[in-house]
């Protein structure tokens, strides 16, 4: 981008509504964070650039919840419940949910369709009464001088408008608005590269008999190709999965790297713009080869998402930043708000490295402090999701559904709290907020007894 510069003339911007809570954001993070604030009777905003809500989750065609469960002592727990609960009830009575699955032989995911998420969120915060506006991209932020936020302003098809509110949840996923408000932020591993982005993308017509479990027989055929040299693989370790209908595959497959190799940065437009169109070419090129496995002859490309599946971009600096040892070595803190079970899964150049804490010897979980969810610096802001305080290797872990619908639901449920005894939501009595997510059906850690089945 040209570093040249253009004055913008000062204006008056329609205010278009004010709040008690402001989500911006509408993924994981954003949709636990509204339906939890609204629930405890908070007049809420959920602001969303797209049309729909699930964050990547939709938008980039993830398809795939991972970080529900957690391997306890070498037997599964779905240990988030709350509201994720209340969404997979919703997408599944829509026939959108398959039955928890393996990976790797050590934890477990959950495999959804996209079109019952979408439909299943609008249907959880409209019957919680949350305020959506939909189309409207946050755009910046007008602060008070004493570290608060004022108002987020957001681009609309209407023009700029500006949204007051008392608490402002950043669920953006990229930290936009801790970003805009002065809060300091890390992006990726502090070296100019982040986990690598995929573009995702589904494939329909698979003969599911003669497919069988091609899952497992994919990366050997994938070596096959690559040493008869037909075939090149920007990443080993793809994951080709079934949806609820068989004839349906996901296929994460692909990794967007710049020219010098290192990440494309999901906060930088010129490199996006260069991954998507880089992303779609990889879906072809693997398209290609999943054509020559058995079962897939007949398939072809039904969804390529509206967006770049970014994983990774700003990481908000908070009161506590959850590091890969805290994944690894299942740390528990006192302020806990509910637990990550999802191991560490590092995007690095050309594959992805899993690091599971101790397996049976372990309870398999960390807990998830609620300082991490408190940036510095601000006053009216909480973070929660892929963007809150965590260390690059942390974030590789928690950054999953499981442990976003656990940020942004503590942080929703905080920030009623915070209006209710008028304090900043970091000096809310955290007691009294793990009692309240407990009584939502949270499971929060502690002492409490690790939810049984899946
Ligand atoms: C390719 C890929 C595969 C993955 N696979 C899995 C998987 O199998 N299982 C799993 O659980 N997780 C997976 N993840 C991770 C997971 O999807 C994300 O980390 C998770 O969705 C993060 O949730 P979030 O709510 O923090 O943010 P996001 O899901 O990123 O949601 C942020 C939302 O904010 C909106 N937004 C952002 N900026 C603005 C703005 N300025 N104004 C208005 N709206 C804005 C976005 O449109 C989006 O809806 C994957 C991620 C990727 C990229």
């Amino acid at each position: 981008m040209s570093a040249r510069t253009i004055a913008e003339p000062a204006r008056q911007i329609p205010l278009y509504g004010e709040y008690e809570v402001a989500v911006l954001g509408g993924g994981p993070a954003g949709i636990a964070a509204a339906v939890a604030s609204a629930r405890a009777g908070r007049r809420t905003l959920l602001i969303e650039r797209y049309g729909f809500l699930g964050g990547m989750g939709t938008a980039a065609g993830v398809t795939n919840f991972c970080g529900l469960h957690a391997n306890v002592f070498g037997e599964m727990h779905r240990v988030v419940q709350g509201v994720a609960s209340d969404l997979l009830a919703r997408i599944d009575r829509l026939n959108g949910l398959n039955a928890p699955h393996l990976v790797l032989g050590k934890i477990m995911a959950q495999a959804y369709d996209t079109a019952a998420y979408k439909i299943a969120a609008d249907d959880l915060l409209t019957s919680h009464n949350v305020d959506i506006l939909f189309h409207a991209l946050g755009a910046g932020a007008v602060m008070r001088d004493n570290g608060r936020i004022d108002a987020l302003m957001v681009e609309t098809k209407a023009g700029r408008r500006a949204i007051v509110a008392s608490i402002f949840i950043d669920c953006s996923g990229d930290g936009d608005l801790a970003a805009w408000a002065g809060a300091p932020y890390e992006v990726g591993d502090n070296a100019g590269s982040m986990l690598y982005p995929s573009m995702m993308f589904r494939l329909n017509g698979i003969d599911p008999e003669k497919a069988g479990d091609a899952w497992r027989t994919i990366p050997a055929l994938m070596e096959q190709a690559e040493a008869a040299g037909t075939h090149h693989f920007p990443r080993k370790a793809a994951i080709v999965r079934p949806q609820r209908s068989q004839v349906e595959w996901r296929v994460n497959f692909t990794q967007l790297s710049r020219d010098d190799g290192r990440a494309i940065n999901g906060i930088e437009p010129d490199d996006l713009t260069t991954g998507e169109i880089e992303g779609r070419r990889q879906a072809i090129k693997a398209f290609e080869f999943l054509r020559t496995v058995p079962g897939f002859e007949n398939s072809y490309i039904v969804d390529i998402p509206p967006q770049l599946g970014i994983r990774e971009t700003r990481r908000v600096v908070g009161d506590y930043m959850v590091s890969g040892e805290d994944v690894l070595e299942c740390a528990s803190f006192d302020d806990s708000i509910g637990v990550n079970g999802w191991p560490i899964e590092a995007h690095v150049a050309g594959d992805v490295v899993f690091k599971f804490p101790p397996i049976p010897e372990s309870r398999g979980f960390n807990e998830l402090p609620y300082r991490m969810l408190t940036p510095q610096g601000i006053d009216n802001l909480l973070v929660a999701g892929r963007c809150a305080s965590m260390t690059h290797e942390g974030q590789s872990a928690a950054r999953v559904s499981g442990a976003c619908f656990v940020m942004g639901e503590a942080a929703g449920t905080a920030a009623a709290l915070a209006l209710s005894g008028n304090t900043p939501p970091r000096d809310i009595d955290v007691a009294t907020l793990q009692t309240q997510l407990k009584r939502q059906g949270a499971f929060v850690g502690r002492d409490q007894t690790v939810p049984a089945g899946l």
